[in-house]
């Protein structure tokens, strides 16, 4: 790509005909359908960006005669909504890319487990879902897919929090190791996918790997599904190529008066307007799972940082120390800081603070909670002062 451009891209919700993709698929080697997905670059579209490919040959490498692919649609992340719409739109295509990755690994049944607030998708999920088993019937090829549909709770689109959720349990996160490629859900390895990962790989089976790693970054192969809101005239869902710059989505979505882009949501960063030119929307810049926040200079960086600290300090799970009491510690901390009970210098030991729960917290969620609180303390200082 052009440096930093910005650029419109159709696969995703692009019409397919997922059976005769299929049929060509499962007439290839497991081994060659794996070597297409790591040879395209994609990584993992939930945030974290791990190379789906070596999750899929991890897991494929295991010799235990049941194994999993979990389908991860518990998106919760603030500001993000686009796996919805995929669900909604192009769900055949979803269940394609796990009946892709069950054959790859060696899986005889998946598991989607969704988002309790969109239990609204159920009937047309089960609906396509009939529909998705009798095409795989046609087609001779022995998979199937459950749904499963959670309560609401942040915390288990966290993968190993999500497999006791589906094995009837509170969902807790595990300790790593082991990880799901090794034992995952039933303690069987396990491959999970978020939603929007699983319809690439559908596409880089129809189109090649070559046509989708000609797309992006040299570490941000491809294109992204994006949840675009706040000031903006142009809210929605975008797939557009990785690697543009934040000040040319800026441009593009922008109200002339953006002063802040949260990248990734609630767990991401804040990009201020100082570093809109230099920062790449991307691995090798700001990651993230698809949700990207406008800020104008009507809102309050303040109150930005209150409602994620807030959102933290409920959705912690409280298992362990450094995240329990850290959220809790960060949003009396600015409180004090903004009522002027404590000194401004107050913010910098609560910086440490967040600093110790990135590498103390024992998952995802508290080892987070320091992007956003440091990306905006440190740029917006003024705002969070006296
Ligand atoms: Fe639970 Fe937070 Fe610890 Fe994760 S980091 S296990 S959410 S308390």
């Amino acid at each position: 790509m052009k440096s930093g451009a910005l650029k419109r891209v159709d696969l995703i919700f692009e019409k397919c005909n997922v059976k005769s993709i299929l049929e060509k698929s499962l007439q290839k080697k497991p081994e060659d359908i794996i070597q297409a997905v790591l040879d395209s670059g994609l990584r993992g579209r939930g945030g974290a960006g791990f190379p789906t490919g070596l999750k899929w040959r991890f897991t494929a490498a295991e010799k235990n005669p049941e194994k999993y692919i979990v389908c991860n649609a518990d998106e919760g992340e603030p500001g993000t909504f686009k796996d919805r719409q995929i669900l909604d739109e192009v769900p055949r295509k979803v269940f394609g890319g796990m009946a892709l990755a069950g054959y790859a690994i060696g899986a005889k049944e998946g598991y989607i487990y969704l988002r309790g607030e969109y239990k609204f998708l159920v009937p047309k999920l089960e609906e396509e879902l009939e529909i998705f088993h009798s095409i795989l019937k046609e087609l001779k090829h022995k998979f199937k897919i459950h749904l499963r549909l959670g309560s609401g709770a942040y915390i288990c689109g966290e993968e190993s929090a999500l497999f006791e959720s589906i094995e009837g349990r509170r969902g807790e996160p595990r300790n790593k190791p082991p990880y799901p490629t090794v034992a995952g859900l039933f303690g069987k390895p396990t491959t999970i996918n978020n939603v929007e990962t699983l319809v690439y790989t559908v596409m880089i089976c129809e189109h090649g790997a070559e046509h989708f790693k000609a797309l992006g970054t040299t570490d941000s192969r491809g294109s992204k599904v994006f949840s675009i809101s706040g000031d903006t005239p142009k809210p929605g869902i975008y797939e557009l190529e990785l690697g543009m710059t934040v000040e040319r989505f800026v441009e593009e979505f922008g109200d002339g008066d953006t002063k802040a882009v949260q990248v990734g949501g609630a767990s991401g960063f804040c990009v201020p307007r100082k570093k809109f030119r230099e920062t790449i929307i991307g691995f090798e810049g700001v990651p993230t799972g698809g949700s990207m926040k406008l800020f104008n200079s009507s809102r309050s960086m303040y109150n930005v940082l209150h409602n994620y600290l807030d959102f933290f300090a409920e959705e912690s799970c409280g298992q362990c120390t450094p995240c329990r009491v850290g959220c809790q510690q960060l949003l009396l901390g600015v409180e004090a800081v903004k009522r002027g009970d404590k000194h401004s210098k107050y913010l910098d030991e609560l910086i440490k603070l967040a600093g110790t729960m990135k590498v103390a917290s024992k998952c995802g969620l508290g080892q987070s909670v320091g992007n956003a609180f440091k990306s905006i303390v440190e740029n917006f200082r003024e705002e969070i002062i006296y």
